[in-house]
């Protein structure tokens, strides 16, 4: 692994377009391995710009560029939005949606959709932003 990454996994649940009824993984955090003391994971939900990039460029580096293309931009007002797009009818539906897949993924045993070394520094940033209250959310176990 390069000097200055880390590696980063893409986390996946299923989930039921209500548009056309496709079944795909969505994303729903990014997750940095063994970084925190006592084996800690650091996990962010992907439903803010930032978490949505970093998991952009590791599905990307794995290989899975069409994953990657299915994690769109925000139109939605509010606090956070949901990237997911559908690979079949290109609904994105909105960040309620995610929330509930957020919730259950993170009971549920982890579904890793794609690792990739990624550079530390963008890592850090979200965890800064994260500890300046910047309203990311925080799924680490
Ligand atoms: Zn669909």
């Amino acid at each position: 692994m390069a000097k200055g990454t880390l590696l980063i996994d893409v986390m996946g649940y299923p989930h039921l377009c209500r548009e056309c009824g496709a079944m795909q993984n969505w994303v729903w955090a990014v997750e940095a391995r063994a970084l925190g003391r006592d084996g800690m994971v650091e996990a962010v939900a992907t439903d803010q710009e930032l978490p949505v990039e970093i998991a952009r460029g590791v599905l990307t580096a794995a290989g899975r560029p069409v994953a990657a293309a299915l994690l769109g931009q925000r139109h939605e007002r509010g606090h956070g939005f949901n990237p997911n797009i559908c690979g079949r009818c290109k609904h994105q539906e909105s960040w309620y949606s995610l929330e509930s897949v957020v919730i259950e993924g993170a009971h549920r045993p982890r579904i890793i959709l794609a690792s990739a070394p990624h550079p530390v520094a963008q890592w850090r940033e979200l965890m800064d932003a994260l500890r300046d209250g910047a309203g990311y959310w925080y799924v680490g176990r």
